[in-house]
């Protein structure tokens, strides 16, 4: 039988709170991680993009939390600015609906420093979310107490888990006690990743539902291919058959982020540029707008777009594919948030084909090959017929050569 809130102890008036939020039965990362989470067990999630993992780690956070003390207790640590911001306004949502007096501060680089110390000294926030460079360097400065910090989390785990960012997280870890609490959650834990940070970690719990990364299953996958200076117009049809509601459409140079969007505006497509060069506030503004809908598509790089949970997102496009075959999990999972149902687009020449077969294959999942006809998508069977094409020639060019053989 289905567990429930109530099964897995939570306090009340937070089980009280979820229902405010339409939230009234744990997904699956939740029903599998709360109990042990309370039992201060390190954890390492692996769920689905969408699948609830936010909660799955605030919730018990929220139950532990002394909120009779003005002390800093938890520290839940994110690879983007963005995806921040999300956690934290989930912490606020949650406080209030749940009327459990948590408070939380948003620590993010490129913002002044001197600010945040004195909120730091005001608000005394429980829970701290953000960045690992800004939040170390405020433990160095002794702004923020690692001493008095009882669980961190790592979101997005494979990526600040990554060799190249796992130091900085390291030493975040090591500035806190032995006793605390670690729990490392993503949608894809790689093995190099548990490795990491099972050495972190006392006897952790390891929630990992297969071999391979769990791709949500809400996700359709379709397919587009045709020669790469058509990947353009092929996008426009394609969009102009489906009219998303709200999509993302992910390119990875940024000079080719400006461009599409440029013309996708001559179009009189509502997009919207996220580039890493315009600016957090404008940033802000843009997802925040994205958010309401008076932006219908944003055109974005992976960076500016991990962990982005936007309701409503009903169409992901892969102009470019991702320069890693994991990111694709990632990018496909900005879709299908919840319940929801979503599609994910990859707009592909003949030689990226290798590249979705792996896809295929690595994450369990199947692509349904399609072309835009007469301004409606339909079927198609374009590299399978390609294949039985060279099949044929293949044959014939046996024949031709045995008959040879033989004279
Ligand atoms: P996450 O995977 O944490 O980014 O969550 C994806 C979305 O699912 C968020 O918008 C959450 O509010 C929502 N969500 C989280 N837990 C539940 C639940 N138990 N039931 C329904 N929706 C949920």
């Amino acid at each position: 039988m289905n567990k429930t809130f109530n099964d897995l102890n939570l306090n009340l008036n937070i089980i009280e709170g979820l229902k405010k939020q339409g939230i009234t039965d744990p997904t699956l990362i939740q029903a599998e991680s709360i109990i042990p989470a309370l039992e201060n067990k390190d954890i390492i999630g692996e769920a689905f993009t969408g699948s609830g993992k936010t909660l799955a780690y605030l919730l018990p956070i929220f139950h532990k939390i002394d909120t009779s003390k003005r002390e800093m207790q938890a520290i839940v640590l994110a690879p983007t600015h963005e995806l921040a911001l999300q956690i934290e306004a989930q912490i606020k949502l949650l406080a209030n609906n749940s009327s459990v007096p948590v408070t939380s501060l948003c620590i993010i680089g490129d913002v002044n420093i001197n600010n945040q110390i004195k909120k730091l000294k005001e608000v005394k926030p429980h829970i701290i979310v953000g960045s690992t460079g800004r939040i170390l360097d405020l433990i160095r400065k002794k702004k923020v107490t690692a001493h008095t910090i009882k669980t961190i989390v790592i979101d997005e785990a494979d990526n600040l888990l990554d060799p190249k960012r796992a130091a900085i997280t390291k030493d975040i870890i090591k500035t806190t006690m032995r006793d605390r609490q670690l729990m490392v959650f993503s949608a894809s834990i790689k093995l190099e990743t548990l490795e990491t940070a099972k050495e972190l970690m006392k006897d952790p719990v390891i929630i990992k539902s297969e071999d391979k990364p769990a791709m949500n299953p809400n996700i359709e996958h379709m397919l587009f291919v045709c020669d790469r200076r058509d990947k353009f117009e092929t996008l426009r049809k394609i969009l102009v058959a489906v009219k998303p509601e709200k999509a993302i459409i992910f390119v990875n140079d940024h000079e080719d982020i400006e461009l599409t969007t440029v013309k996708l505006n001559y179009h009189s497509k509502d997009c919207f540029a996220m580039t890493g060069k315009i600016s957090k506030e404008d940033r802000k503004l843009a997802i925040e707008s994205f958010r309401n809908g008076k932006i219908k598509i944003l055109v974005s790089s992976d960076v500016t777009a991990r962990g982005l949970d936007v309701e409503g997102v009903t169409h992901i496009f892969h102009l470019d594919l991702p320069l890693k075959i994991n990111e694709y999990l990632h990018r496909a999972g900005r879709t299908a948030r919840g319940n929801a149902h979503g599609t994910s687009i990859c707009i592909a020449t003949v030689k990226q084909l290798n590249i979705i077969k792996k896809y295929e294959k690595d994450f369990n999942i199947k692509f349904h090959e399609k072309k835009v006809f007469g301004g409606a998508i339909e079927d198609s069977n374009y590299h399978s017929e390609q294949k039985q094409e060279k099949a044929k020639s293949k044959s014939y060019n046996n024949k031709f050569d045995k008959s040879k053989f033989h004279n």
